[in-house]
């Protein structure tokens, strides 16, 4: 599956982040239940508000929820982020870098991140990977947990994140980041593109064969192909992108 999803998307899929870890666990917790435009925007203005993480940790709250405002929850979203910088400072001696976790064994540099408030396993992958220290955490997102749960790689009932552990544990213990990111990446475009959330298009899918909702869809006259490039009932309004400048998208 990952062999095929990588030919069609295009691997290896260039990163479309690089962000310090500190920066990108801040996106990230920005980025909850967020389309990814207003997170970016809500990111952007924080960096530009403030002079450093810090100021942004010390400043009044209001002002801090006043610059995330174009994102979902900024009222929850700004006391979050600073306590999430005042407990960084606190375990780090006052230092806010978390470049050491690039140190660190990547399931102790995943403990470290999720001990802090509203960091789980999807947040603390993401800091790993996507930041520059491309580490290989395998994220999931909503698209990639829906793809695999179609393809039976978790139980259809398994949460996100839960889900995390699982699909992890199905990767090759040799690949390194950039093949983590792939997969991550090759799913999360596939549900993106192919295997919308209400209408998937079995019928064009490179991996129809070894689905096993697809061959059911298929068994009952489901499933009719989209022409490339049209997603008509994808009620999530995420399309096929154009091109692979579209990876830059990032969801929950
Ligand atoms: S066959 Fe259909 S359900 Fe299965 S992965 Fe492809 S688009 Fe999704």
């Amino acid at each position: 599956m990952h062999e095929r999803l990588c030919a069609v998307y295009g691997c290896p899929i260039p990163y479309f982040a690089d962000l310090d870890p500190l920066s990108e666990l801040i996106s990230s917790l920005l980025s909850h239940r967020t389309k990814n435009r207003d997170s970016a925007r809500a990111f952007r203005e924080l960096r530009a508000r403030f002079a450093d993480w810090p100021a942004v940790r010390d400043a009044p709250t209001d002002e801090v929820e006043s610059a995330i405002r174009a994102c979902t929850w900024p009222e929850q979203k700004a006391p979050r982020i600073q306590e999430v910088l005042r407990r960084i400072g606190e375990r780090r001696g006052g230092d806010l870098s978390l470049d050491f976790l690039g140190e660190l064994p990547v399931p102790e540099a995943r403990a470290w991140l999720e001990a802090l408030p509203g960091v789980g396993p999807k947040t603390s992958a993401a800091v790993l990977i996507f930041s520059r220290l491309r580490r290989a955490a395998l994220p999931v997102d909503s698209h990639h947990h829906r793809v695999a749960a179609r393809l039976g790689l978790i139980p259809a009932n398994v949460a996100v994140g839960p889900a995390h552990a699982l699909l992890e544990a199905q990767l090759p213990p040799d690949w390194d980041a950039q093949q983590v990111y792939d997969n991550h990446e090759a799913l999360m475009l596939h549900g993106q593109r192919c295997c919308f959330h209400f209408d998937p298009a079995c019928g064009r899918c490179p991996v129809l064969d070894l689905c096993p909702t697809g061959q059911a869809r298929a068994a009952v006259g489901a499933g009719t192909p989209h022409a490339e490039g049209e997603a008509p009932r994808d009620r999530e309004g995420i399309g096929p992108a154009p091109n692979l400048a579209g990876i830059k998208e990032r969801h929950d």
